[in-house]
């Protein structure tokens, strides 16, 4: 069974996930640690559990889900693997921190990687399928593991919301597709993890979500 840490991390309250097997291997989707107290509590998380960090992935390159990137491709020296459709975004990291005023982000040095046509993404016996689900940006993906019953999904699906279209690359219509085709055809009891906040399960959001009646 794949265990799953979250953290919470920077002035935009983004989760940060670590997700682990039995063997200590390891890959840490959307790292939005900017503070030193932030990277500090990944390092420490990684070195009590003893952790083989084997890549970063991210769910979208939206700053608040990439603080972190350059730091954690420098010091574990592993490779970042994206949508290729979210270059662009990934690509804008250091125009929109400079929009917000934000200091010390440092754009990664190291290229990154394109998940491919294969739905499945393997890292050692850490797997998942990669979903499509563009919309809160052109190339987010949420990474499904049907044998542990968990989606994690940034900034698409909320508790009782879904993510803002309002940002560059945004479209509305386009997200609302993503969820119901894609999101929503995931068994009721499925965990999703969220880019910000709580927890919720995909059956409770068919149900209550006022965004998707
Ligand atoms: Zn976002
Ligand atoms: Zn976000």
């Amino acid at each position: 069974m794949l265990k799953v840490k979250k953290f919470t991390f920077n002035p935009f309250s983004e989760n940060t996930f670590i997700v682990s097997n039995e063997s200590n291997d390891a890959v840490i989707i959307d790292p939005g640690c900017y503070y030193k107290t932030e990277r500090n509590k990944i390092d420490e998380y990684i070195d009590h559990h003893q952790l083989i960090i084997n890549a970063i992935l991210h769910t979208h390159s939206h700053l608040d889900h990439m603080f972190g990137t350059h730091y954690i491709l420098e010091k574990y020296n592993v490779d970042l693997w994206i949508h290729n459709e979210d270059y662009i975004t990934y690509n804008s990291f250091e125009k929109v921190c400079s929009l917000y005023g934000i200091p010390n982000t440092f754009f990664p040095s190291k290229k990154p990687l394109y998940f491919t046509s294969d739905p499945f993404i393997k890292f050692k016996n850490i797997e998942f399928q990669v979903l499509f689900v563009p919309g809160h940006s052109p190339g987010h993906v949420a990474f499904y593991t049907k044998e542990n019953n968990f989606v994690i999904n940034g900034d698409c699906l909320f508790e009782s919301s879904i993510g803002r279209t309002d940002l560059t690359g945004g479209n509305h219509d386009q997200l609302i597709q993503s969820i119901k085709n894609n999101l929503f055809q995931l068994p009721d009891e499925t965990i999703v993890y969220t880019g910000h906040g709580g927890e919720t399960t995909i059956g409770r959001e068919k149900k209550e979500n006022p965004f998707l009646a």
